[in-house]
């Protein structure tokens, strides 16, 4: 039965309906199997084997959103210095990695001239591909601009798509703001990155609507995935942490639903979630270098990189080669277009 309902995908196009039995079916683990097998099939033949690095910066102008996400510990209240974010792209490029995000944070009244000065810091030491990620906020004549200087993606995370869930965790943020980002995105011909959050409270036919109101831009390249985490004193503290099950099937129906999009992992994920994110039909970019403010505990898994007293680079990609390459993957250093 559960292998018909998969058939159908291969034969017409899937709808809500279809996508919503396939998920709810694919908890019992014997549908799951067929699922993920389904899914990376997809994944190979759509954008193929080969993974590839990304990098990432966050945190680099404050949060203004009042009041905070419920579920929110990670913004941040300081501009981070133009001249350290340019030296740590440059620090990340010397590494070989081509393509890195902006991330953070958030002002409903909008970033764009800091954001605009700080990619021309940016492209003074380094030719790094760049991808921003600030909010929802974002002039036209500033998108513009962006495309004229060659950055490769604009972020909209919407993370829920349920405008009374949206309102209930996000009671600072607009998500009326948030589509209008993605749509003029479309309208311009700016490549679309964006977010989702699973477990914070949705139902399965949210997370369904969502990836259908997704299917429709042409533009969108990106999606990624949060898995919630309920960090103690926030609003969300006592939901349960989301599972990695849960995600995973979520993924792969994603993969049916947006065959040609990087489906990857967000916040709440960690290093051993890519062996079933990649099994599940997500792919192919990899997050191998972040950046952190604080000189992280020694570990065995990563190697830092000291840029100043306040910056360090975080080299997560020999584990992630390692159990990549356990699964016969291999990740490259040149970004497909978008
Ligand atoms: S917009 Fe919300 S989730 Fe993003 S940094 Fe601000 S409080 Fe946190």
């Amino acid at each position: 039965m559960f292998t018909e309902l998969l058939e159908k995908t291969y034969t017409q196009e899937i709808t809500p309906e279809l996508a919503l039995r396939i998920l709810e079916e694919s908890a019992e683990p014997d549908n799951a199997i067929k699922l993920f097998e389904v899914a990376s099939r997809v994944r190979d033949e759509q954008i193929g084997k080969d993974l590839w690095w990304s990098s990432g910066i966050s945190g680099i102008f404050p949060c203004t959103v009042v009041p905070r996400c419920t579920y929110c510990t990670y913004f941040t209240e300081n501009f981070l210095p133009s001249k350290d974010i340019a030296a740590a792209a440059k620090g990340i490029a010397d590494l070989g990695i081509k393509h890195m995000h902006l991330s953070g944070g958030t002002n409903l009244q909008g970033y764009d001239r800091e954001l605009v000065e700080l990619i021309q810091e940016i492209h003074r030491v380094s030719d790094i591909d760049i991808e921003v990620n600030l909010g929802p906020s974002l002039a036209i004549d500033t998108l513009r601009v962006l495309k004229d200087m060659g950055i490769k993606s604009v972020t909209s995370s919407l993370e829920v798509c349920n405008d009374e869930l949206f309102q209930k965790v996000k009671p600072g943020d607009s998500l009326e703001a948030r589509k209008n980002l993605i749509e003029m995105c479309e309208r311009e011909g700016m490549s679309v990155r964006s977010m989702i959050m699973i477990g914070i409270g949705e139902t399965l036919k949210d997370r369904i609507n969502h990836l259908f109101y997704l299917k429709k831009f042409h533009r969108l390249y990106n999606l990624r995935f949060s898995r919630f985490y309920p960090y103690p004193k926030t609003g969300c503290s006592m939901l349960p942490r989301c599972s990695p099950w849960d995600l995973a099937r979520t993924i792969a129906v994603a993969r049916l639903i947006l065959p040609h999009v990087q489906l990857g992992l967000a916040a709440g994920n960690n290093h051993d979630d890519i062996p079933l994110w990649l099994l599940a039909g997500g792919g192919n970019q990899v997050g191998g270098v972040t950046i952190s403010r604080k000189l992280p505990q020694p570990s065995p898994e990563q190697q830092v990189l000291r840029i100043s007293d306040q910056l360090y680079i975080i080299d997560n990609r020999q584990l992630i080669e390692h159990y990549l390459k356990d699964m016969g993957r291999r990740v490259l250093y040149e970004c497909p277009s978008n």
